[in-house]
């Protein structure tokens, strides 16, 4: 039988976070939009979110973490962007990193990470996916791999890895980075690999990080891999374990795209309507405006839709053995169509106001249109949303 409730612990862990967005996030957003080059305040911002507990939370009891499941970080994520996208997506992006650790790392390896990813010190991961010549051919299944450019040899004990990669997050303040290489891109599946590197070894540098439209809390940039050496346990799962661990990592992460979404849409329309409500225009007050009140009603259905979508997706993926790509992909294309849609709306109902940078309205709308483009395309995804539905028949079971 569904319960669509949270548990106690979950709705204990929502307050707890919410707090934490007022204490450390709200008060300092327009300095973490300004400070995308040197990244202080972020970086600061993460580091209390650490102390707090808030990294640790998918990190297994037996390592130290709270052992949070797959709704339980929907629910963070969501708090976290409803303050600022960028600081939920620096955090969900670690966990990105952290879920094949946590899934296929030699079990010294495992604790020895995971241990650290649950410190009360900042210990981020990066998913070091994305290459220059492209990202979305990278997450398609149907091309297994086959354009990864970065190169994984063996080399007696030690692995080899060589290639560049753009964009990931936490390019530059990682200590971990999960990279996906490929033995021999011919092959396809059979050359995937996801390899663990940590940020001290030789031949890793760094670009500088890229100004973007939002989400400057997160940071992207180049990442060079110039013949860096690992030793071979490094190598999470065996050799072709790739693209099975990248498409599984996929269901749980494209759910914390999703909440991302959903928060940044909730944000900006708390926003909104707080002031709707003391706004009168002539002798009417916004708030009370029937169009005003059905486009806010349109909103409210909307984002509760995509909150049910990734909630859904989230609690599969939290069931033991259990995970679904499919659902996760639609709550992801989903909730960042709303996001997009609704921050829009939120600037449209506060006039020059909601443009300008006095309310943080028009940053949730900046920061909400990567969330259609990262962690795949909402055009690939819906693809692979398209193609399983076909496969299926044109039905739904559940
Ligand atoms: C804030 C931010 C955070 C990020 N975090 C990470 C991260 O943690 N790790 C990481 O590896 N990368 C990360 N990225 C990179 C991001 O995931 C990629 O940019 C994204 O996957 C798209 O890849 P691309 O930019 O190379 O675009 P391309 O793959 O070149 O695609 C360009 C456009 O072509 C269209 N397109 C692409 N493929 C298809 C298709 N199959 N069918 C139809 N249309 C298609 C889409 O409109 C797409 O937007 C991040 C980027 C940003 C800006």
């Amino acid at each position: 039988m569904a319960d669509f409730r949270l548990t106690a612990q979950q709705l204990a862990l929502r307050e707890r976070v919410r707090e934490f967005v007022r204490q450390e996030i709200s008060p300092r957003l327009q300095e973490v939009d300004a400070d995308y080059r040197e990244g202080r305040i972020a970086h600061e911002i993460i580091r209390a979110a650490a102390g707090a507990g808030i990294l640790a939370l998918p990190v297994p009891e037996a390592y130290g973490g709270a052992g949070g499941n797959n709704l339980d970080c929907a629910v963070v994520l969501e708090e976290l962007a409803a303050g600022d996208g960028g600081i939920a997506t620096a955090i969900g992006a670690s966990w990105f990193g952290q879920t094949p650790i946590l899934m296929a790392a030699r079990r010294e390896r495992r604790e020895e990470w995971l241990r650290r990813c649950a410190e009360p010190e900042p210990y981020l991961v990066c998913m070091a996916m994305t290459e220059p010549a492209g990202g979305g051919a990278i997450e398609d299944p149907k091309q297994a791999m086959r354009t990864v450019q970065t190169r994984v040899r063996a080399d007696g004990d030690e692995l080899v890895i060589t290639g560049t990669k753009l964009w990931p997050s936490n390019f530059d303040v990682a200590s971990l980075y999960t990279v996906v290489a490929t033995t021999d891109a011919q092959a396809g599946a059979k050359g995937s690999c996801l390899v663990v590197v940590e940020r001290e070894s030789l031949g890793l540098s760094v670009g500088p990080a890229v100004h973007k439209m939002g989400m400057n809390a997160d940071r992207n940039g180049e990442i060079i891999f110039d013949m860096v050496r690992v030793p071979r346990d490094h190598l999470l799962g065996e050799v072709g374990d790739g693209l099975r661990l990248l498409q599984r990592t996929l269901a749980y992460n494209r759910v914390g795209a999703a909440a991302i979404s959903i928060g940044m849409a909730r944000g900006a329309l708390e926003r909104a309507v707080a002031w709707l409500r003391e706004r009168s225009v002539g002798t009417e007050v916004l708030s009370d405006h029937p169009v005003v009140r059905y486009l806010l009603g349109d909103a409210a259905v909307k984002l509760d839709a995509a909150r049910l979508l990734a909630w859904r997706a989230a609690w599969h993926n939290s069931q033991p053995g259990q995970h679904s790509l499919y659902w996760a992909s639609m709550a992801k294309v989903y909730a960042s169509d709303v996001a997009m849609e609704v921050t829009t709306r939120a600037v449209q109902l506060m006039g020059s106001l909601g443009y300008s940078r006095e309310v943080g309205v028009e940053k949730h709308m900046r920061d909400a249109k990567i969330v259609q483009i990262y962690i795949g395309p909402n055009e690939l995804v819906q693809q692979e949303v398209g193609e399983q539905f076909v496969a299926d028949g044109g039905s739904m079971f559940y």
